[in-house]
């Protein structure tokens, strides 16, 4: 059966305004019936238009067969509804089981399977809260959202979508919200988890036959909060699970929120659905704190620590071009520390003292640069150093080589011989390709200054799992 069918002259239907309309007319069920019931009638279906017939896809003949008997008269309204008119019903019973696919054994590969992880939804921090959140011009915008969401989750802003830098808070932010809704509403059942941890769970599932198990757990929540989404990058079988789950919450109003350090768009092998989804609701951003905002960060934390912080201090170290805030906090400990097991003051002597050889030791390697950019990328750091030439592969070297050239100190020889023992002609080739390209590309201009400034500040996007070595 051929997936859509001409349209009798009514505007064509996306799979996206169906999911749309789908999502409007399981709100209206959702109201009038038991909670329970919703979930078990409703949920599973699969909704589509086509020639002026709403089709529901249901698992077997019992789900039409009930859904006839006590719901008819229900659906009937919220279809006239959410449509503006009338419209037939057309239940279609679903090809085969929807059983899940195998996982891709790349995916699998890709992660450490081993040992099991016991509970891969980490409680969530108490240590973050909106009130030790120190707001500036770079992130109220970002923290007035969260506000609002967690004041009334599901309501507004679904999703969110919070992107920004590492260390600049993201997942501060997150938690915080969770912390504020729990507060607010001790009943409700907010999940917070890394996406390597969902896609960890999900592999596991998957592989031990728990997947109904892990649809409860991330269905039937009241707000899901997923941190570092890039890291969906290229992993099929996990997009494929999160968007059913981003689905099932959408369509129930409930709260999500993603964060991410890269825009949807700029996630490399983000599927289109998905992409568009996280556009839905409102994207806001993180910038890096400006000088200001730095010293109030730098005071908060140091009264976290029970010390007080002289101004002279505080603008010294917020002076440094060092914007990720984990840092900060690292020179910070760092200086408690040694004023503590010496017994002296935090003077500005001291901090020089303690923060001055890490400010100098602060250089990029090429290492770091072919690091950064291919997990950016998301290929392999050995995809940057072999001779292949496709442009998937041919573009981050380019990347790459411009940023080396940059940033770290290495020659054109040098340069050459780190990406896999290229000629030193072949890095001219690319740094002029690349700067052509920066001038006529913004956008890629703006990625690339991205990753300049994440090198910069030595900062990777977050940990990786396992080793992101060669291959
Ligand atoms: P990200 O998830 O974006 O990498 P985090 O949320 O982990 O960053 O933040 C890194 C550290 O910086 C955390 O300890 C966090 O408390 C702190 N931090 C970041 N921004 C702020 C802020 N505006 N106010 C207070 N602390 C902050
Ligand atoms: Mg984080």
């Amino acid at each position: 059966m051929p997936p859509e069918n001409q349209s009798n002259g009514q505007p064509s239907q996306t799979p996206e305004r169906a999911d749309r309309l789908w999502s409007e007319i399981s709100q209206r069920l959702r109201a009038g019936m038991s909670a329970h019931d919703f979930e078990t009638w409703f949920r599973p279906l699969a909704f589509r238009l086509e020639d002026n017939q709403a089709i529901l896809v249901v698992p077997n003949h019992f789900y039409s067969e009930w859904i006839k008997e006590r719901h008819q008269d229900l659906l009937a309204r919220a279809l006239t509804e959410a449509l503006g008119r009338g419209m037939g019903v057309t239940f279609e019973l679903a090809s085969g089981s929807a059983s899940l696919a195998s996982p891709d054994p790349a995916e699998l590969g890709a992660l450490d399977l081993n040992p099991v992880e016991a509970e891969p939804v980490s409680p969530l921090a108490p240590r973050y809260t909106f009130k030790n959140f120190v707001v500036g011009p770079c992130n109220e915008l970002s923290h007035a959202a969260c506000q609002a969401v967690s004041d009334h989750p599901g309501r507004q802003y679904n999703p969110l979508f919070i992107f920004g830098a590492a260390g600049l808070g993201k997942t501060h932010l997150l938690t915080a919200v969770g912390n504020h809704i729990l507060k607010r509403f001790p009943a409700y059942k907010v999940v917070y988890c890394s996406t390597e941890a969902f896609t960890n769970d999900l592999l596991q599932a998957v592989r031990f036959d728990g997947v109904n198990a892990f649809r409860d757990k991330y269905r039937l929540v009241d707000g899901l909060l997923l941190d570092d989404i890039q890291f969906l990058a290229g992993r099929e079988r996990t997009q494929e699970e999160f968007f059913h789950t981003f689905n099932a919450l959408y369509e129930s109003g409930k709260q999500i929120i993603l964060t991410s350090d890269k825009m949807p768009r700029d996630i490399p092998g983000l599927e289109k659905r998905l992409q568009t989804r996280f556009e839905w609701g409102l994207i806001t951003d993180l910038q890096p704190p400006d000088e200001e905002t730095k010293v109030a960060i730098l005071q908060a934390k140091a009264a976290e620590h029970g010390v007080d912080l002289s101004h002279q201090v505080c603008f010294f170290l917020a002076q440094q071009p060092e914007s990720n805030v984990r840092v900060l906090e690292g020179y910070l400990t760092r200086i408690i520390a040694v004023s503590n097991f010496q017994g002296v003051e935090v003077t500005l002597d001291l901090v020089r003292r303690v923060v001055g050889p890490m400010l100098a030791e602060r250089q990029v390697g090429l290492d770091d640069v072919m690091g950064t950019v291919a997990r950016n990328y998301g290929i392999k750091v050995a995809d940057i150093k072999s001779s292949r030439k496709t442009r998937e592969v041919t573009h981050p070297r380019q990347v790459a080589m411009y940023l080396a050239r940059k940033l770290t100190r290495a020659s054109f020889p040098e340069i050459g011989k780190a990406f896999g023992n290229k000629d030193h002609s072949t890095v001219v080739k690319g740094v002029k390709k690349m700067e052509g390209l920066l001038q006529e590309d913004v956008e890629e201009a703006e990625r690339v200054r991205s990753l300049e400034r994440i090198l910069r500040e030595g900062g990777v996007a977050a940990e990786p799992r396992g080793s992101n070595g060669g291959d």
